[in-house]
């Protein structure tokens, strides 16, 4: 697998009608288009699925809140100058939300937690705004509007490093499913300067608790100063990007602050109150910048449980049309028919050249209801039953498999 894309996801993305911006839309706000919107749902489906399993419970907060909420969360006095300007709402200010750690430390609080209940494990794929100025946007790799994959972890400071640990194990589960591989794992720390809250304690604890966790998971990290965020430090998984720009695309982050911010707190065993720790984590960080990255790690080509079209089925000639109908009765795969009006097999093959798996139908298969399978990866396979052929596609496709085939 190439370190360094050789391919550019703002033109792939147009060419292969995945997502295109507009200026009369805006700078910095991609839609996404059909087959991207394919690729985005499927990817969305499979992060909420690895999530449910590892005990998440799934929420939906608005995009935008009140300037009190995130003048409480911190946000207002340290990361304004990423933030869009107030709306004035009836003698109210409301501002497009810069993250979803706010709202859901306000869920946490909508009743009172028993430490039986911990860890409580709280996740979204929401949008957030950023401000980001017109010269850096470009595709989907810098936006303005940006579809988080986030969660927040309510846990006792003895939970903390467990936490944090499977977090990591998730990103680095989902980074196999989705062939990624990190350039490296950054143990971003705080810098010189006043953009971090004045906590000592919080900046004693908790680097010491993220080196533990990176230490344990047995991955080698690099220490950086002037990464962390506002609140706390944060573990990043770091990816190349195009032209081999560094980026991050997942986070693990332990934060003491926003707990306290939010007087949030659960009954101990002792019953008494004790305060809530707050691990916020990332799998896959923006949709949009995983998207991109996964554009240029395959140019196109992507693993056939993402792909836009799966299965993409040429009958010869007109008289197997009719076949290829009815061989697709009752499959999930996302099948494509491509018939002779379409031109020549040989045009035909070409035009498919990213689909995974290419079913060419001719008058013998259809006599024999069999398919002849030719792979992405130029793999030709013999004449096999169809019925089996969308069975096998459809094992690598529930597996999430990298490989097409045996
Ligand atoms: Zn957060």
């Amino acid at each position: 697998m190439r370190e360094m894309s050789m391919y550019d996801h703002r033109k792939l993305g147009r060419e292969l009608g995945l997502f295109d911006t507009d200026p009369l839309i805006g700078a910095g706000l991609p839609y996404w288009l059909p087959a991207g919107a394919i690729v985005r749902h499927t990817l969305e489906e499979y992060v909420r699925a690895i999530e449910r399993r590892a005990g998440y419970q799934h929420v939906y907060s608005p995009v935008m809140g009140k300037r009190e909420l995130y003048e409480l969360s911190g946000h207002w006095a340290h990361y304004r100058d990423d933030m869009f300007p107030p709306m004035d709402l009836g003698g109210e200010q409301v501002v497009l939300r810069p993250s979803l750690c706010p709202h859901h430390a306000v869920i946490y609080r909508t009743h009172a937690h028993s430490y039986r209940e911990l860890p409580l494990r709280i996740a979204e794929l929401g949008g957030m705004h950023r401000a980001e100025l017109s010269g850096v946007l470009g595709g989907l790799t810098r936006v303005r509007a940006i579809q988080l994959n986030d969660a927040h972890v309510f846990c006792t400071p003895e939970q903390v490093a467990d936490e944090a640990a499977a977090a990591l194990g998730l990103i680095r589960q989902a980074y196999a499913a989705l062939g990624i591989r990190p350039v490296r794992y950054r143990l971003s720390l705080p810098g010189p300067g006043g953009k971090y809250v004045d906590e000592p304690e919080v900046w004693r604890q908790a680097p010491a608790l993220l080196v533990d966790v990176l230490e344990r998971s047995g991955v080698p990290y690099e220490a950086v100063d002037g990464e962390a965020a506002f609140y706390g430090p944060k573990i990043d998984v770091q990816i190349a990007g195009s032209a081999g720009r560094e980026a991050t695309l997942s986070t693990v982050q332990v934060d003491f602050y926003q707990p306290k911010q939010f007087d949030l707190h659960y009954i101990g065993p002792d019953g008494a109150k004790h305060r809530p720790v707050m691990v916020h984590r990332s799998i896959i960080g923006s949709v949009e910048r995983a998207v991109a990255h996964l554009i240029e790690l395959y140019g196109g080509a992507f693993p056939a449980w993402l792909a836009p079209t799966q299965l993409a089925v040429l009958p010869i000639s007109d008289a197997e049309l009719p076949h290829a109908d009815a061989l697709l009765k009752g499959t999930e795969l996302r099948v494509e028919i491509i018939g002779p009006e379409r031109g020549s097999l040989g045009a035909r093959v070409r035009d498919t050249r990213l689909v995974p798996y290419v079913a060419v139908i001719g008058a013998r298969e259809a006599a024999d209801d069999h398919v002849a399978l030719r792979l992405r990866d130029g793999r030709r396979l013999d004449p096999m039953p169809a019925a089996e052929a969308l069975r096998r596609i459809g094992t690598f496709v529930d597996m999430h498999s990298l490989a097409l085939w045996d």
